[in-house]
């Protein structure tokens, strides 16, 4: 019976997707105990307490079902670069009410959907655009919690904002009450050198404790990378942002 052949294909195509779900969850499983445990013993190493740490995993380059499989394991958070792809995942996963961080270069003209789609941007860099996002969140009426992503790295493909401009940006930013800033982010140079990684996360340590001086009250350190989070973690890193140790690889081209 046709019908009947038909029928059993599929059920037999749906039990494949499944036990490969299954996997895919196994496998994630594994690697979240891991990076758990890493960032345990990068606290514990630095006398820390392991729950002023907060893991964001950072799903840019994977599809909506590891994600999927993610939230599964209790992941609520996720971290994204690209607002287009960030919207695409938000679609297919809404039933979920999982939260979306934007974490990448942005481009002005996406502020419209950062203010309806993201629970949160770590990459505000430039009075430009906080003054699109003001707009756009004032549409939307909500606020919207923003880190400020400061280039602390020489190398000069690394966005975000100028050190010596933190003060004067944090003084303007209040003109756009709709952004609540929390606190600070930054990406490390990419180095084999410990100690020049290590010089990046001590001064958006030194920035906090500078601006906290001038009456800026900044909590959040966003700080650490897969290949860099426990040296983060050393100088006061308050959420690690961990994308290929807890997905996998990830294309050359998807890299920062
Ligand atoms: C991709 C990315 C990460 C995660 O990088 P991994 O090395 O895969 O852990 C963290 N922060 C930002 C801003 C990123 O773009």
């Amino acid at each position: 019976m046709p019908s009947r052949r038909a029928g059993d294909e599929r059920h037999g195509r749906r039990l494949a997707v499944a036990a490969g779900m299954m996997a895919m969850q196994t496998a994630l499983a594994a690697r979240l105990a891991d990076v758990r445990a890493r960032i345990d013993a990068a606290c514990r190493a630095a006398g820390r307490d392991p729950a002023e740490v907060a893991l964001l995993p950072v799903s840019k380059g994977f599809d909506a079902d590891t994600i999927r499989a993610a939230a599964a394991l209790g992941l609520r958070r996720f971290g994204e670069n690209r607002v287009q792809e960030l919207a695409v995942k938000a679609a297919a996963l809404a039933e979920l009410g999982l939260e979306w961080v934007v974490i990448g270069h942005l481009q002005t003209n996406k502020a419209r959907d950062v203010a309806r789609l993201a629970g949160e941007v770590q990459s505000l860099d430039r009075l430009e655009l906080a003054a699109a996002l003001q707009r756009r969140l004032e549409l939307e009426d909500r606020v919207l919690p923003v880190l400020i992503e400061v280039k602390t790295s020489p190398e000069p493909s690394k966005q975000g904002l100028p050190p010596a401009s933190l003060g004067d940006f944090l003084a303007r930013l209040a003109e756009f009450p709709r952004l609540q800033v929390e606190g600070l982010m930054t990406i490390a140079e990419h180095s084999a050198d410990p100690a020049r990684v290590r010089a990046c996360f001590r001064l958006l340590r030194q920035l906090r404790e500078s601006m906290a001086a001038r009456g800026h009250v900044l909590p959040r350190l966003s700080m650490g990378m897969s290949e860099d989070f426990a040296l983060a973690i050393a100088e006061g890193s308050t959420e690690v942002r961990i994308g290929s140790a807890l997905f996998g690889p990830r294309l050359p081209n998807d890299r920062v």
